[in-house]
Parts: structure tokens; C-alpha cells; sequence
């Protein structure tokens, strides 16, 4: 240490400083939460609560910020309402965004009654450790729950698996903040400058900014899940685009020449359409689309797409699968639709086909599923021809 004199300043990080600096990231990352609320497809819910909860955390980190400076029914009881509450609308946003009904009176009522007691043991009876405890208590159950729910309903993505690391890590802070409340002199509160706030102050921060960003994450996630499903599904039919539907058959079809698998298709052309529009009108048609695919949905299996060509013809993608079986499948859809009676009854009539040890193009390949489509019409429809 040798040029330090002994009265230099040591190095020091004020714990106020960092609850500040915790709330103001709170309010930044509360306004961007808006701002996507804004720009995003309605369809993406929970933003609202998110952007709302993540305010709160914001005013809750001001108040606590003030301690010493404002009565301690601001900076300690007002605080840790505002910052439950917060935690706690973020949760209900996430509810919201995976399609849960979430019910914020009953957990608001619960919060406020903790609360309430938190105030106690602040005005009436001051005391640090049962405040504590209820503040370790209720920042981990939701912690907690709020795991709970993306582990469950999350897609397995990066956004997801860092909103559950995250929450993870906070539920470590207060872990780590119960143990040395045991383990160690407890002081009158958080400010005290001891090395365990300190690292639960600086976690704290780090914490909630990361799952704001986090929030974010799913948010945009959503959103680019949501189009690239209009992009690659058809409006109408949620089958696939005939763009979408080439790729994916080309996509096979290299693997079957890479691997030497077979793989076959159906298309499907849905018998005097034309009449169906003219008769029962357009609406009825476009019904009649819809139950198409909906019914030859329930009859493939999870690896088998559909897509629309345009218009009523259809083209149904089987994977790993031979002339043979692929000739039962197409039968069975063609059954299953002429025994169908609502909204109207009507037939298909189908062309199968099967790719080429060598040589093989998709162009080829649903040019002689048409062929033999158009050979099932020619032989009197509802049939299945193979091609
Ligand atoms: P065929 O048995 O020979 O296949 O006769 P068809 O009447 O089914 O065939 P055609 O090609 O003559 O008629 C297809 C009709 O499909 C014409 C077109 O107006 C109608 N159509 C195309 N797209 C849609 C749609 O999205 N909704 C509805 N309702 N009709 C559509
Ligand atoms: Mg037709
Ligand atoms: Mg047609």
C-alpha cells in the first residue's frame, strides 16, 4: 500500500445510491414496456400489467430510497406495498400472456393485509425481523410462483429460460438475506452498512433489471412467433402457404435423397366447388375450406403438413411414407369427407405420389399428383388415383 496515505477515502458503495439506481432502472425499463405496448399486435397480452408492475417497483425503489429523509410509513411500509405490488402485476401480466385469467383482487387483498402487518412492526411495534421476514416471505413466494408458471407454460426459448434463471437468482438473494438475518447481528434495516446488504443491494438491481429485460424478451419473442405464423399460414385455412409448403416439401425431399427415404404426397381438389359458391354462396365455400382442413387435420399424423395451393386445392405432406400407406391415408380422407354432412356435403377427389429414388423435383413431384388428381376427376370424382 505503499503512496496511499492513510487517510484516502476507501472505496465505498453507498447502499442508497444503489436502491436509487434500482427504482430508476425500474422506470426506464417500465417506460419501454409501454412503448411496446403500444407497437406490439394486441394479441400479445399482459404488457399492460407488466409495464404497470414494473412502475410500481419503480416508485416502490424511490420510496425506500428515502429512508431517513420521509417518515417510515413512506420509506419502509409504502416501499414494500408499492414493491409487492409490483412483483405481483408483473406476475398477473405474465398470467395474461400465457393465456391465463388471472384474479389481482384476491392476491391485491392478500398483499395489502401483509402489508398492513409489515406497518405494525413498523409504527406501532417497531421490530426489523418479523418486517424482514414477511418482505423475504412474500418476494419469494412470488418469486417463486412466477417460475412456477413460465416453467410451465413457457416455449423452451432463451427469453423463457432467462426469465426462470433470473427469477431463480432472486430467489437466492432471499434465501441468502434469511440465512445471515440468522446467522448474523440483523441492524435496524436495510440501509445498515454491512456486507450482506450490500450484496443483496447490489443483486437487487441486477435482478430486476435483467427480468425487466427478460419481460421484453418473451414480449418480442411473441411477436416474431406471431408473424411467422401469418407469414408461412394461409388467412383462411391455417394450413400452410403454397410458399411455405414448397419449402417445407423441398426440405424433405433432399433429406430422402440424402438418406434414401421415401417419402409420398396427396393433392387434394375439392370436387365442383364451383357449385358449392354458386348454390349456398361464397361464405358457405369458404366454411367449407375450413372444415376441409380442420377434418384432415384430425387424420394425419403430427409429422404430416397440409398446405393450401390456392384456392380448393390442397396438398398433404407425408414424411417416411410409401405409395402403399400413403394410398390408405388418402383413402381415408376421401371417406371421411363424403361421409361428412355439415355445413354441406361434398367430395375430393385425390392424386398421390411418391418421390423418385433419384433425380426428383417438388415441380415434378406435384406435377404427377395433379396428373393422377386430374385422372380421379376424369374417372367421375370422389376418388383416389395414384400417380
Ligand atoms: P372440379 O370438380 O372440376 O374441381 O370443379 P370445381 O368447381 O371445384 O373447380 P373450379 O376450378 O371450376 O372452381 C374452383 C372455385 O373455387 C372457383 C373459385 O371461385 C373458388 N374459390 C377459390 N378460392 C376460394 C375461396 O377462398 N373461397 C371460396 N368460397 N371460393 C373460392
Ligand atoms: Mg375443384
Ligand atoms: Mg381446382
Amino acid at each position: 500500500m505503499a503512496g496511499m496515505s492513510p487517510d484516502a477515502p476507501v472505496p465505498f458503495i453507498d447502499p442508497r445510491t444503489i436502491v436509487l439506481f434500482s427504482g430508476v432502472m425500474g422506470g426506464l425499463m417500465a417506460i419501454v414496456l409501454t412503448f411496446l405496448r403500444r407497437s406490439y399486435p394486441p394479441t400479445v397480452q399482459g404488457l399492460t400489467d407488466w409495464a404497470f408492475g414494473t412502475y410500481l417497483l419503480f416508485f416502490g425503489g424511490l420510496a425506500a430510497a428515502s429512508r431517513g429523509k420521509s417518515p417510515e410509513l413512506v420509506s419502509i411500509t409504502l416501499a414494500n406495498l408499492l414493491i409487492f405490488s409490483g412483483m405481483f402485476y408483473q406476475f398477473v401480466g405474465s398470467q395474461r400472456f400465457f393465456g391465463r385469467r388471472p384474479r389481482p383482487l384476491a392476491g391485491m387483498l392478500v398483499i395489502g393485509a401483509l402489508a398492513l402487518v409489515s406497518g405494525y412492526f413498523t409504527v406501532i411495534d417497531p421490530s426489523y425481523r418479523p418486517r424482514l421476514m414477511i418482505y423475504v416471505g412474500v418476494i419469494t413466494t412470488l418469486s417463486v410462483i412466477h417460475a412456477h408458471l413460465i416453467y410451465r407454460h413457457g416455449t423452451r426459448t432463451f427469453a423463457h429460460w432467462f426469465a426462470f434463471v433470473v427469477l431463480m437468482l432472486a430467489i437466492a438473494s432471499q434465501v441468502l438475506r434469511f440465512t445471515t438475518a440468522w446467522l448474523y447481528p440483523l441492524g435496524t434495516g436495510i440501509l445498515d452498512n454491512t456486507p450482506q446488504n450490500l450484496i443483496y443491494m447490489i443483486a437487487h438491481p441486477f435482478v430486476m433489471l435483467l427480468f425487466a429485460i427478460s419481460l421484453i424478451l418473451m414480449a418480442t419473442d411473441r411477436v416474431r412467433a406471431e408473424f411467422e405464423h401469418i407469414a408461412t399460414h394461409d388467412s383462411l385455412t391455417n394450413a400452410l402457404t403454397r410458399r411455405q409448403l414448397t419449402e417445407v416439401c423441398q426440405q424433405e425431399l433432399q433429406r430422402c435423397q440424402r438418406h434414401g427415404r421415401v417419402m409420398s404426397i396427396l393433392l387434394i381438389d375439392i370436387d365442383h366447388f364451383k357449385s358449392i359458391n354458386d348454390s349456398r354462396g361464397h361464405q358457405t365455400g369458404d366454411q367449407v375450406l375450413v372444415q376441409f382442413v380442420t377434418t384432415v387435420q384430425t387424420l394425419l399424423r403430427s409429422a404430416d403438413v397440409i398446405g393450401r395451393l390456392g384456392g380448393e386445392e390442397f396438398v398433404v405432406l407425408l414424411p417416411e411414407t410409401s405409395m402403399d400407406v400413403a394410398q390408405v391415408v388418402a383413402e381415408r380422407i376421401r371417406s371421411s369427407i363424403n361421409a361428412m354432412l355439415e355445413p354441406t356435403r361434398f367430395t375430393v377427389s385425390i392424386g398421390v405420389t411418391t418421390n423418385l429414388p433419384i433425380g426428383d423435383t417438388v415441380e415434378a413431384l406435384l406435377a404427377r399428383a395433379d396428373a393422377a388428381m386430374y385422372q380421379a376427376k376424369e374417372r367421375g370424382r370422389d376418388q383416389v388415383v395414384l400417380g
